[in-house]
This record gives C-alpha cells, sequence and structure tokens, in this order.
C-alpha cells in the first residue's frame, strides 16, 4: 500500500473546488454523491457547469481568495493554467487543508479513486496514480459481480445490526450474519422482494437458534458450457454455495468457479443410465438444506427447458425447503448465437418449437408432427440425435420437404463445438457422418441453412481422407 486508503464523511465539512469547467463539474458531482455540497469558485464558470450544478452547490464567479479556502477539509484544483494550479496548492496547503489538484499527482495530498458507488456500499480502487485505465478495468468487473440490489440488502443489516448485537452472543453473531447475507433475507432482498426480505430478517433475528438452521437450494442454470455465458447471478451462487451437485452437462470450466472448499457433487445422467435416480437426487438436496448449506443445484442449460428444475423444485417446496430458480440460456439459444443462426428470421421463420427426442424404452417420440411440420417453423431437437432418421421420415411423412435445410450442433459454445448442415432428407446419414458423441441439437427449417458450418458433403470428404 502507497497511500493510506479513508472514506471520508463529507457531511458539515467544507468541501472547496477552484476551477469551473469540466473537470470542476465532474469533481462537483462526485463530493454531492457523497454528501456533501461544495463550494465552486472561479472566475468563468462554464454555462454546462452552471447548469448542472444549480442548486446543489454554491457558486461563485470570482477570483478565489484565501478565506475561501481557509477552514476547508478537501480542495480540489481544477484549472488549466499549470502556474495558478500550483500556486492554489500551496495557498490550499497552507490552510491546512487536504488537496488535489487534476492531472498533478505530484502536488496533491490525496489521489481519487476508481470508485463502485452503490449506495451504503462503495468500492474504490487506487493504483496509486500508475495506471487509472487498469482501475477502472477492474472496476468494471468488481460493478459485475456485486448484485444490483446489495444496497437494499445492506440497508436491511444495518436495520438490525443493534438488534442482533444485543440478542446473539458473539459466536453465533457470525453465523447469524453468514445466513443473513447467503441465504433466504439476502435472496429476497437481491431479488426485489424488500418487504419479504424484512420480514424474514426480523423473523431470522427472533428466532435465530444457534443449534438448528434452515439451508436453502438455488436450482441454476449453467448455460451450454462456455462460462462466459453465465448469468451474474448463477455466477455468484456458484461461488456461495457449500454444496454443488452437478450433471454432466456442467462443464469443467464452470465448476473450476466454484469455491475451494465447496463440496462437489456428480449426479449427473448418461441417457438411460442415470447416475442417480432422480429421487435420490431430490432426497439429497434435501438432506443438504437440512443440514444449513447454501446448495447450488447446477443444470445444464435452463433448469425449465428439458431439465427436471420443476420436478426438482416441487420436492425441494414439499420438503419446505426454500428453494429458487436461476435461469440459464439454453442449449438452442447458445448453440444458434454460436452457429450464426437465427431461429427465427423475417420471412424464413415466424416461431421456434423446442422438442425432446426423448422417448420412454427407446421408442419413438410421441410429437404433434402435424403442427411440427409446418412451414415457417424451426424446429430445435434436444436429446434427438439417436432418433434423428425416424424424426425426418415423420416430418417429411406430414409435408415438411425433404429439402428443408436442417443442421446438427453438437458441443455448442464449447471449444470442441461441430456444425454440420445438410437437409432433412438426409439428416440420417449427417448424423453417422458427424458420429457425434457430445449432447447435440437438430435444428431444422429454413434459418438452419444460415449456420455457419461444414456441409455433409464436406464431412464425409475428411472423413474419407482422414480414413
Ligand atoms: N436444460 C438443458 C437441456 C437438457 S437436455 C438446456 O436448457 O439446454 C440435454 C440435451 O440438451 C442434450 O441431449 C442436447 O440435445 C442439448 N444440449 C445441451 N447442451 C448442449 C450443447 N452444448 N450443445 C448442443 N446441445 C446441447
Amino acid at each position: 500500500m502507497k497511500q493510506f486508503p479513508a472514506f471520508i464523511d463529507l457531511t458539515n465539512r467544507r468541501t472547496v473546488i477552484i476551477g469551473g469547467g469540466d473537470a470542476a463539474l465532474a469533481k462537483a458531482r462526485l463530493i454531492i454523491a457523497a454528501g456533501g455540497a461544495p463550494l465552486l469558485i472561479w472566475p468563468e464558470i462554464a454555462a454546462a457547469t452552471r447548469a448542472a450544478l444549480e442548486g446543489r452547490a454554491d457558486l461563485v464567479t470570482a477570483a478565489p481568495a484565501r478565506a475561501d479556502v481557509t477552514g476547508a477539509a478537501l480542495v480540489f484544483i481544477a484549472v488549466e493554467n499549470s502556474e495558478q494550479a500550483a500556486r492554489w496548492a500551496r495557498i490550499a496547503k497552507s490552510t491546512g487543508a487536504l488537496v488535489n489538484v487534476i492531472d498533478r499527482p505530484e502536488l496533491c495530498d490525496f489521489l481519487t479513486p476508481a470508485i463502485v458507488d452503490r449506495g451504503a456500499l462503495t468500492v474504490a480502487i487506487s493504483t496509486n496514480g500508475a495506471g487509472p485505465v487498469f482501475a477502472r478495468a477492474l472496476r468494471e468487473k468488481i460493478e459485475a459481480v456485486i448484485p444490483a440490489r446489495a444496497d437494499a440488502l445492506l440497508n436491511i443489516a444495518a436495520r438490525y445490526r443493534e438488534t442482533v448485537k444485543a440478542k446473539i452472543g458473539p459466536a453465533a453473531r457470525r453465523r447469524f450474519w453468514e445466513q443473513f447475507f447467503r441465504g433466504p433475507v439476502a435472496e429476497h432482498a437481491l431479488a426485489g422482494d424488500q418487504n419479504g426480505a424484512n420480514d424474514l430478517a426480523l423473523a431470522a433475528v427472533n428466532n435465530f437458534d444457534a443449534e438448528q438452521q434452515q439451508g436453502v437450494v438455488h436450482i441454476v442454470g449453467a448455460g451450454p458450457g462456455d462460462p462466459d455465458l453465465l448469468t451474474l447471478r448463477a455466477l455468484r451462487l456458484i461461488q456461495s454455495a457449500d454444496v454443488i451437485l452437478y450433471d454432466r452437462l456442467v462443464s469443467d470450466e464452470v465448476l473450476n468457479l466454484a469455491r475451494r472448499d465447496a463440496e462437489r457433487v456428480f449426479v449427473g445422467k448418461e441417457k438411460a443410465n442415470h447416475a442417480v435416480p432422480q429421487d435420490e437426487i431430490e432426497d439429497r438436496m434435501i438432506a443438504y438444506a437440512r443440514e444449513g448449506k447454501i446448495v447450488a443445484r447446477l443444470k445444464g442449460g435452463d433448469p425449465f427447458i428439458f431439465g427436471r428444475g420443476g420436478e426438482e423444485l416441487d420436492a425441494l417446496r414439499a420438503a419446505g425447503v426454500e428453494a429458487f430458480v436461476t435461469p440459464g440460456i439454453t442449449a438452442a439459444a447458445g448453440c444458434a448465437a454460436a452457429a450464426s443462426l437465427p431461429l427465427t428470421h423475417r420471412g424464413e421463420a415466424q416461431a421456434v418449437t423446442f422438442v425432446t427426442g426423448h422417448a420412454k424404452n427407446d421408442e419413438e417420440p410421441d410429437l404433434d408432427w402435424a403442427a411440427l411440420a409446418a412451414l415457417k417453423n424451426t424446429l430445435v431437437v434436444y436429446m434427438g440425435v439417436g432418433k434423428a432418421d425416424a424424426i425426418a421420415a415423420r416430418l417429411v411423412a406430414h409435408g415438411r420437404a425433404v429439402s428443408t435445410p436442417a443442421a446438427i450442433i453438437e458441443n455448442g459454445t464449447r471449444a470442441d463445438q461441430v456444425i454440420v448442415k445438410g437437409t432433412l432428407g438426409n439428416l440420417g446419414a449427417m448424423v453417422a457422418a458427424a458420429d457425434v458423441k457430445g449432447p447435440a441439437l437438430l435444428v431444422i427449417g429454413e434459418v438452419a441453412a444460415r449456420a455457419d458450418g461444414a456441409g455433409l458433403v464436406d464431412i464425409a470428404a475428411n472423413a474419407r481422407r482422414a480414413a
């Protein structure tokens, strides 16, 4: 650390800005945002500065005098002329004020950091002047991980702080706050339900039992694989979970974002070979929650699209366990973007339908083929690779042209993504040529012709060449 970081209360403190241009305006805004009321003084005050600050700052159009800075806690000098800047820095310092001279770090008593301002929550970043651009880049990253409603949560915490201190002993207090900031109170507050959060906080303070604690389960969509496609909330939950239960489709890159001390439980499913039966997954989640754990149930894509998220939510609710759902980018959306394939497109696709190609006992999927064969409908088939031939035959039998474009996207959004293009008529051959091993989608409809990727012919030629 090269300088001492501190947060200064500006209420009832005199702050003075010498200058009247853009830089002076920027500093005035900062002071006002921090609860101060600056005096801005200079012979010329720009019209824009005046307009922006009218009524929120003292604006004095005059040459400053020593008396103006006397008694000030902070003085900002935002004048262009460097001799005048240095002169005013000297004068202000001699009155005992702390001085900041814009763009002259060597004259500064203090520097202004890059700031993340979320109400009660303030993060200040300094590089000691060495890399303000780097500081701003870091600030953006920090902004991204702070939940949008952090301030609302902190306000509730502030309201109960004294009561918690009076009611709960020091050892248990930490656990109380851990639970407060990582459990249901935080979830409600961060989701925008302030009243609910407040009621829960009140109940939590009154009923806190150091012995018995209730956990929470988050059913979280992990997206199609690329960790960049996680939502900010999913990232936050993955990083705060005590236990993570994950499927086969959750990529390693996503799992690696978990806390190092988090317990990771694989409950993956292979088609027709469920590693852990569904009811056992549900029982495990419930058991962890009852131990007071924060559980993240990570699912590929979106939990509510062919993910059995609804069943898990029902089971958790029936067991009286608090449960929340965080959406994820479903495979169709992820693969479409990764393949530059618009799922709807003016003139080509007015609707998009997601269906599952999976059926009990390896039978043919029981779908409304007439509706699915409609023109200008993009059909996205999840878990359909094994049934591609049958699906194509059914669609053709119901009137879809054999020339309808089709694409197979395997491992979409991942480093090993493969796209194969062809038509409904040769969908089965495409599956065979692509030799699909990873998760893959079938996309059928005019828009499939737009996908980036190799045609069937190229794939077959490559395979021959490789053989
Ligand atoms: N809930 C998930 C889908 C689970 S069903 C979601 O919303 O995406 C599993 C099927 O999803 C796979 O058989 C495959 O058809 C599809 N899928 C999942 N991830 C995929 C990926 N990265 N690329 C292509 N298809 C994928």
